[in-house]
């Protein structure tokens, strides 16, 4: 199908189209010419991702020099996929439309976890795993020994990549991560480089929140993405949340007990290459001499340990003499320490600023305000210095880098929560230093800086104005589309009772009440004496369905009944056979979801299902 949209030719790979998306469209074209943000709302199951590539792929096509790039954020890989199968359809469209091969590269990026094809890297159980045993096999320093000694461990795939597949730019298509994997292991090229290095001349890339807003990753991943880049948030209903978490650092006693750990390591490796190669060090000190901009020229792979959000300014300082030397910086790091511990002595809960926190820590232990907020880029110096392959097992020191760093940079936005128990166990002694975020708009605020056009999208962000006061900035679209129904397809109903007169309610304290539990059986039972088509019945949590149902099972009142005993059917609680059995169901008439495969019609079934099914 082809729409004008205020102008714009764009293909939409459909044959009809509701209003709403003609209207979120029109509002989206409004945006991307004003070069300005938007917020735009509208329910989920509208054809809200197909209308917004269709409108920026046909936009990029019109206007190659006005909008270079799509960013597409979205939360998880199962919606990232998505989101790459509906750009996939609309470019197959676009290529039997126009009769030609469409000159265009749209890719998914995800952590090394999903596409890491080293067979035992891969096989590793955990993300920060397969983080550290890649680092380990790919720092520079590493490869710089692989060089030298041929029998240490290296990725072959990594050093295949860094030798042709620059020079080789990724084929125009539309890759998902298992198509990155298969191209990957053709051509023998590590995946996850090869899709951070493909998104600089990709026209639409599709990857989680975090490589935009964590500024630990973002500042590795989308450093060099252009201005003229399209950001959208996808279900962006709790960026917010997104924002404030990717700035929180919690600190508890054990990480501070395995820093311990972290900090002998580091003193022994310094004294070790004090007696094997003190050089380095020395060359390490004239290098932070000159500041940190010289001393960290980031090499692709020695990124892992990004720092946390640091002024421009910063980099360009030298590094405060009383941590410029190994042996002071670990001086320092005990001192910290040792005052987190102190602070970490609490019976009740403290709540402070961190500019009182960097008076306190001032006052007891002599940290100033200058090194601390130089403490995460130090460490990433050291331990490049030291060459520590295997950086995972230093996320402790890391995490209390970055907090020293976040609490002497920030002074507004941020407090600290110091409680003596952890909510999990209320009544043992387990102390936790919570560093929260309270202003989403810290860690969103160099996305809105940077690039020409910013869209929040979702099925639900009413009040919209509630969006730019607390992400702090100024969209030139605001706009909410509803849902057109063909008929009146919605009857709003409350029970509060059931026929015996007893009050029915979800609520925890009465979820095991008989009388509740029947009354809700009773409730279904006659609403299926009159519903025409099938139902489909929502519980809270797929426990309270079975218990329920179980309940219900075992009463002959609703056991022998026909039409609940014959078409009954429970969500399973996996993934795949919820779809493999509704899948089949699509096709024929009638709800879908309430008819299954061999049942012609859905008359009478009731499907019991959890109200955040898949
Ligand atoms: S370089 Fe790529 S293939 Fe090699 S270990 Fe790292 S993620 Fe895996």
């Amino acid at each position: 199908m082809k729409l004008n949209i205020d102008g714009l030719l764009v293909l939409f790979p459909h044959d009809y189209i509701y209003p709403e998306q003609y209207s979120y469209m029109l509002e989206l074209k409004r945006t991307l010419d004003a070069k300005g943000h938007g917020v735009l709302e509208m329910p989920s199951g509208t054809g809200k991702t197909i209308s917004l590539l269709a409108l920026i792929l046909a936009y990029q096509r019109a206007y190659p020099l006005e909008v270079t790039k799509l960013i597409y954020c979205s939360r998880t890989v199962p919606e990232i996929e998505k989101v790459i199968e509906e750009l996939r359809k609309l470019v197959d469209f676009h290529e039997k439309q126009t009769g030609q091969k469409l000159p265009f590269l749209g890719l998914a990026l995800s952590s090394r976890k999903n596409l890491c094809i080293h067979p035992e890297v891969s096989s590793l159980r955990f993300g920060k795993e397969v983080d550290g045993k890649c680092f380990s096999l790919t720092a520079s320093y590493i490869r710089a020994q692989h060089q030298q000694d041929g029998s240490l461990p290296s990725c072959c795939f990594f050093e295949e990549f860094d030798a042709h597949g620059r020079q080789v730019p990724l084929p125009y298509g539309v890759y998902n991560l298992d198509d990155l994997k298969a191209y990957g292991q053709q051509k023998g090229w590590c995946p996850y480089f090869l899709a951070r290095y493909s998104i600089l001349h990709a026209n639409i890339v599709v990857y989680s929140y975090h490589y935009l807003l964590d500024p630990k990753i973002a500042d590795v991943v989308s450093k060099e993405l252009a201005k003229k880049s399209v950001v959208v948030f996808d279900e962006a209903h709790n960026i917010d949340n997104v924002c404030i978490d990717s700035m929180g650092v919690n600190i508890t006693r054990k990480i501070l007990d395995r820093c311990q750990g972290n900090v002998a390591t580091l003193q022994a490796a310094i004294q070790q290459i004090k007696e094997t190669d003190a050089q380095k060090l020395k060359e390490e000190y004239q290098q932070l001499v000159q500041g940190l901009r010289e001393a960290n020229v980031a090499r692709e792979t020695d990124i892992y340990l990004a720092n946390p959000v640091l002024p421009d300014e910063i980099l360009q300082e030298a590094v405060p003499g009383n941590i410029r030397t190994a042996e002071h910086f670990v001086a320092f790091l005990k001192r910290l320490l040792e005052y987190l511990k102190s602070r970490l002595r609490v019976h009740h809960v403290v709540q402070e600023s961190p500019p009182s926190f960097l008076k306190d820590i001032f006052e007891k232990v002599c940290i100033e305000r200058k090194p601390l907020r130089f403490c995460a880029e130090r460490l990433r110096c050291l331990l490049r210095t030291l060459e520590i392959a295997d950086i995972s097992d230093f996320s402790p020191i890391t995490l209390i880098s970055n907090f020293a760093t976040l609490v002497s940079t920030y002074s507004k936005g941020f407090t600290i929560l110091i409680e003596p128990f952890d909510d999990r166990t209320p009544t043992i002694l387990n102390p936790i230093l919570h560093f929260s975020c309270m202003d989403a708009s810290i860690a969103i605020k160099p996305v809105f800086e940077r690039f020409q056009t910013v869209i929040i999208t979702s099925g639900t962000l009413s009040p919209l104005d509630m969006y730019p006061q607390i992400l702090d900035f100024r969209p030139v679209t605001m706009a909410t589309f509803t849902m057109t129904l063909a008929r009146t397809c919605l009857c709003p109903m409350i029970v509060g009772r059931g026929n015996d007169q007893v009050t029915i309610s979800s609520k925890f304290e009465t979820r095991e009440d008989i009388a509740v539990i029947r009354n809700y059986g009773n409730l279904l039972l006659e609403m299926s004496g009159v519903v025409p088509d099938g139902i489909v019945a929502f519980f809270t949590s797929y426990q309270y369905m079975e218990n329920i149902v179980a309940s219900w099972g075992s009463w002959r009142t609703f056991s022998g009944t026909s039409s609940s005993s014959s078409r009954r059917r429970m969500e399973p609680r996996r993934a795949w056979p919820w779809r493999s059995t509704r899948r089949p169901a699509r096709t024929a008439e009638g709800p879908s979801c309430c008819r299954w495969p061999g049942e012609r019609s859905p008359k009478g079934s009731t499907l019991f299902t959890t109200t955040g099914g898949p």
